[in-house]
């Protein structure tokens, strides 16, 4: 089953303007157009608009990194999925780790975020994994299976099939600890196995599966060797073109 295969890059609180755009000018002229995957920048909100129009677009798609749970009105900080459409950008990062530990971010409050993002047309990068408790409890499967099916759980399978997964397990994410490929091989397979049992066979096969956690130039390659992992969710590593690119090319 041919799968998109994505490198995915979230600058979470990092760069100012000028910073984005010095990056997007430089990555332009690096990748030149090719490449043999897709490629997702996720800079802070604020950069959206200027970014979406410097990004090449024949090989480079704009996200943010998380949406409002409603839809308009009197929400001061804000910002909705239709206001993330009207920039350029075409995906949003949603469920990450740290909008859930220290946000607040419940599967119900993500439910929602997911509704709204899919009703403007945009792909959601939904991210799940299980923090080094719950992995030294041998608790990951039964975790990321909560995850999956509590807000995913009554989108259709048109839906469903939209969504780009990412596995992040949270004691890898800035540790520098990196599953190994095949620590993160045994979970991106068991979620498929979940995928396939809730919407079937062929929407299971499609999915993109990404690895995120201290995925870096050098254990990229292992990793995304791996048969169901379909790319990467990168943070540091997304930071510099020269980090970035080399993950890009380690596919
Ligand atoms: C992330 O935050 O999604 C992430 C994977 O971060 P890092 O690559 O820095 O571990």
């Amino acid at each position: 089953m041919i799968r998109n295969k994505i490198v995915a890059g979230n600058w979470k609180m990092n760069k100012t303007l000028q910073e984005g755009i010095a990056f997007a000018e430089e990555l332009n002229q690096v990748l030149c157009g090719k490449t043999k995957c897709k490629i997702i920048i996720a800079p802070p909100f604020i950069h959206l608009s200027k970014l979406s129009k410097i990004f090449d677009k024949t090989s480079i798609s704009v996200a943010a990194q998380d949406c409002a749970d409603k839809a308009s009105g009197a929400y001061t900080g804000e910002v909705s999925a239709a206001m993330i459409k009207s920039t350029g950008a075409s995906c949003v990062i949603l469920g990450h780790s740290e909008r859930r530990a220290y946000y607040g971010e419940t599967s119900d409050i993500l439910k929602e975020k997911l509704r709204l993002a899919l009703l403007e047309n945009l792909t959601p990068i939904f991210c799940i994994g299980e923090t080094l408790a719950e992995r030294e409890a041998d608790e990951q499967f039964a975790v990321v299976e909560i995850q999956l099916k509590s807000a995913l759980l009554g989108l259709s399978a048109d839906d469903f099939a939209k969504i780009i997964l990412a596995y992040e397990p949270v004691w890898a994410i800035g540790t520098g600890k990196t599953a190994t490929p095949s620590q993160a091989e045994e979970m991106h397979a068991f979620i498929r196995s979940v995928i396939e049992k809730l919407y079937g066979n062929t929407v299971a096969g499609q999915t993109s599966i990404l690895y995120g956690g201290s995925c870096n130039a050098k254990n990229a390659a292992e990793l995304l060797a791996k048969p169901n992992i379909d790319g990467g969710l990168i943070g540091g590593a997304s930071l510099k073109v020269e980090d970035f690119t080399a993950i890009i090319n380690a596919f």
